[in-house]
């Protein structure tokens, strides 16, 4: 009797899939011009404004810690006034749309974010448009603007520009930010991964994602600038012969990187170099005034997305995770002369 229902269920489920199969759902075959070019429009606004969002977040944390530690860039300087210029008509065609609805419709040179951190901050605004850099008419392109800018800049001199603000004509001095010459740039990679190739920095939109506090992501922005900052990039490329630029994770989904052919040798060195960018790194974040307490727990963030590199292995080019995180606890202790307070001699609890 049972097996009786059973057959008649299976036999009911069989029709439906053949009746599914046998009348298709029925669809417009093409979607209308204006909806199709309103929703383009409204995702490019968005992305737009999520791109410039992570720009803004990557370089907000990054300039505390270029202007803090310039005395440690050598000659590896530069001024900057902090700010984002644009131009609407620089932008791709198809994203026009979207931009003039943003950001209204006059194609000239104007202000598009002042860095929080930045010379600027208190002087100029969005949407202010250029029209004189002491006294240079501003050029055609924003790439023109921005060398000219930086040119007037170079020795650190006052920069003063004309700016049109609500159809009023100002005269506005700045004093630039001087700072280390190590631009930060955003890498749009899933992978969680910052880099250092002796002259940038760059971190992925997948970091920035992970590291969801301001701190984790000044963490690892200060340890690409101490590689940086401590010329470990042209010895390591001679001690190694290695192309890539791979940092923080290496080779935990088995897959060979460049570096892991290197060999064990140059991962001891390699070891070495990373366990002093960490600890250079906390000094830099020390200086430039961030937070530090808790920043360990970051590793074990790190850990539980690749548990690889809890412990050693052959190919390992890093410190454990458990190294990183006990070594940079001391660190922290031993920079905030808060030692009484900071157990080092047993794991921190973890963050609830
Ligand atoms: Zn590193």
């Amino acid at each position: 009797m049972i097996a009786k229902h059973i057959q008649t269920a299976l036999i009911g489920a069989f029709c439906c899939l053949i009746a599914a199969c046998s009348t298709p759902r029925q669809y417009e075959a093409e979607l209308p011009e204006e909806l199709l070019q309103k929703e383009q429009t409204e995702q490019f606004k968005q992305a737009l404004q999520y791109q410039l969002k992570q720009r803004i977040r990557l370089v907000e944390i990054a300039h505390p810690l270029l202007i803090h530690n310039v005395e440690r860039c050598g000659k590896r300087t530069r001024y900057s006034a902090g700010v984002f210029l644009h131009k609407i008509s620089e932008y791709p065609k198809p994203q026009l749309k979207a931009v003039k609805q943003l950001y209204g419709s006059e194609d000239q040179l104007k202000v598009l974010h002042v860095l929080d951190t930045g010379a600027s901050s208190e002087k100029l605004f969005a949407g202010d448009q250029i029209l004189l850099i002491n006294k240079h008419p501003v050029p055609d392109t924003s790439e023109a603007a921005i060398d000219l800018l930086k040119n007037e800049m170079q020795s650190g001199q006052t920069l003063k520009l004309q700016v049109m603000r609500n159809k009023q004509k100002l005269e506005i001095a700045i004093q630039p930010d001087h700072l280390c010459d190590y631009p930060i740039q955003l890498s749009q990679s899933d992978a969680v991964n910052g880099y250092a190739d002796g002259s940038q920095i760059i971190i992925t939109s997948g970091l920035m994602r992970f590291a969801n506090k301001d701190n984790q992501l000044a963490l690892i922005i200060a340890h690409e600038l101490a590689h940086n900052t401590l010329h470990h990039i042209p010895q390591r490329l001679s001690n190694t012969a290695w192309g890539g630029l791979i940092d923080i994770i290496l080779n935990t989904s088995g897959i060979p990187s460049p570096f892991v052919a290197a060999g064990l040798g140059a991962n001891l060195y390699s070891q070495s170099y990373e366990t002093e960018a960490d600890l250079e790194g906390l000094e830099l974040m020390y200086n430039a005034g961030f937070e530090l307490e808790g920043l360990e727990l970051f590793w074990r963030d790190m850990a539980m997305i690749h548990p690889a590199i809890i412990t050693h292995n052959q190919s390992t080019s890093h410190p454990t995770t458990v190294e990183r995180a006990i070594r940079i606890r001391k660190e922290i202790a031993e920079l905030t002369k808060d030692s009484r307070s900071i157990d080092t001699t047993s794991p921190p609890p973890y963050e609830k």
